[in-house]
């Protein structure tokens, strides 16, 4: 039997777990719900970068020959089920109206503010839980094929430097190869982005929070966040210990957050991107030192605890439709040609879905209509990236202390009441 608690928080993928672990530790009495186990979906299986350089959320590409391409669904970093196209026309068209340069360029500015703190407040939390040496800090490459994309990715980044202090190095055909000689001589150059850091295994570092927000006396249970309903001046739920009443709850239910918020009447623009993943075990002697973008093919690689794990881009669909790793099959043979990749190490492709809002800004902070009721989800593309800022950002705003970051731009009521 549960005893009431100060907070729940529905749902244990990075976000949850970095918001109950925030809560906890300013000395809330927590209660983390999930379904399944800790991190079993999105972040289970993502490329485990946090993108300190990711100051521009992705956007739509709006040039004609990308739109040609997209259009004809024949590559590997976007792939769409026509049947889901009526459905997500809608959200489509919002990301493409935010997506145009001036708008872009708006939405960064907001997003940087999050972004700065990235990777400073996962330190935090690591070393907070006992694992300050999980992070590699290599950075990561974005490789090009093409002089002409080189150029244009070169000029891109010192434009983002200058804008945002995102630091870069530049590295030419050579450089590349010393870095990492077992890439097929191939590409023209790459841009190293020095600031961010990864890890090999982002399932394990959220346990690793998990296990410390457990030490700290907070509790994780199985639960359905569906049956979430008011209890006079809080909340009531339901778990495998019985009914749970707290004063607080917290929706942070990444991909599936539409599902709860429509029942509590909000119509927030949601949608999703799904990805794969595969793991390599990598043929002979062959090392990956970095993770790394196949720019133009639009394929990621990293070093990974389980191998080396191939991601894909965007695969826009039904969040439930059946999977269909197309873009998968597409990477799988260019990838082989630039790096020496043996037999795959996991039965079926890994599926996830990365939770969109059509601005690329996650929805942080309190319900517009209900009392103590509070929103973290959205983080489409950096929810890994953004877990630790988001879960300070509003166990700060929950607790009434001054926030470290303004969060007036993450709030549902941009979207309406
Ligand atoms: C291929 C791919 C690569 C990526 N690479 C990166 C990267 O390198 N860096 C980065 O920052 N981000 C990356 N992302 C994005 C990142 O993985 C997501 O943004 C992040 O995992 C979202 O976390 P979340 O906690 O919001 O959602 P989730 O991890 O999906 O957590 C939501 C939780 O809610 C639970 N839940 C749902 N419904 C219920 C219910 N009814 N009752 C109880 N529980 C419920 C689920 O079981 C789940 O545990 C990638 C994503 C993909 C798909």
């Amino acid at each position: 039997m549960l005893k009431r608690s100060d907070a729940v928080v529905l749902g244990a993928g990075i976000v949850g777990i970095c918001v109950a672990l925030h809560l906890q530790k300013r000395g809330r009495s927590v209660v983390l719900l999930d379904r399944r186990g800790a991190a079993e979906e999105t972040s289970f299986g993502n490329a485990g970068l946090i993108q300190r350089e990711g100051v521009y959320p992705y956007g739509f590409p709006h040039d004609f020959g990308a739109l040609l391409r997209y259009g004809l669904n024949r590559t590997i970093d976007a792939y769409y089920h026509p049947s889901a196209l009526p459905r997500l026309a809608p959200f489509l068209w919002k990301y493409w109206m935010y997506s145009r340069p001036t708008r872009h360029r708006q939405v960064a500015h907001r997003y940087s503010k999050l972004i700065e703190h990235c990777v400073t407040e996962h330190e935090a939390l690591a070393a907070l839980s006992g694992a300050a040496g999980v992070f590699r800090r290599a950075g990561w490459l974005k490789v090009f094929r093409t002089e002409r994309e080189r150029d244009k990715r070169f000029a891109e980044a010192e434009r983002i430097h200058r804008e945002f202090g995102i630091n870069h190095g530049f590295l030419d055909a050579r450089m590349l190869q010393d870095m990492e000689p077992h890439i097929a001589p191939v590409l023209t150059g790459a841009l190293h982005y020095t600031d961010p850091v990864s890890v090999d295994d982002p399932h394990g570092l959220a346990n690793i929070y998990l296990r410390h927000f457990e030490r700290l006396g907070g509790q994780f249970v199985q639960g359905n966040a569906h049956s979430l309903e008011a209890d006079g001046s809080g909340w009531r739920v339901r778990t495998a210990h019985g009914p749970l009443t707290a004063g607080s709850a917290v929706i942070a239910l990444g991909p599936w957050a539409d599902v709860l918020t429509r029942a509590l009447g909000y119509d927030l623009p949601l949608a999703v991107k799904r990805g794969y993943h595969m793991h390599y075990r990598p043929a002979g002697e062959a090392k990956l030192h970095h993770p790394i973008l196949d720019t133009e093919r639009g394929y990621f690689l990293a070093p990974m605890r389980q191998g080396i794990r191939l991601t894909t881009g965007a695969e826009f669909a039904r969040r439930d439709a059946i999977k269909t790793p197309v873009q998968l099959g597409r990477a799988e043979p260019i990838a082989r040609d630039l790096f020496p990749l043996a037999e795959r190490l996991d039965t079926e492709a890994w599926m996830g879905a990365r939770p969109c809002t059509p601005d690329m800004l996650p929805v942080i902070g309190k319900a517009p209509r209900h009392e103590r009721l509070w929103f973290a989800f959205g983080h489409a593309h950096h929810g890994l990236t953004l877990g630790a800022v988001t879960g300070r950002l509003l166990a700060e705003m929950i607790t009434g202390e001054a926030t470290f970051v303004d969060p007036a731009p993450y709030s549902a009521e941009r979207f309406g009441r």
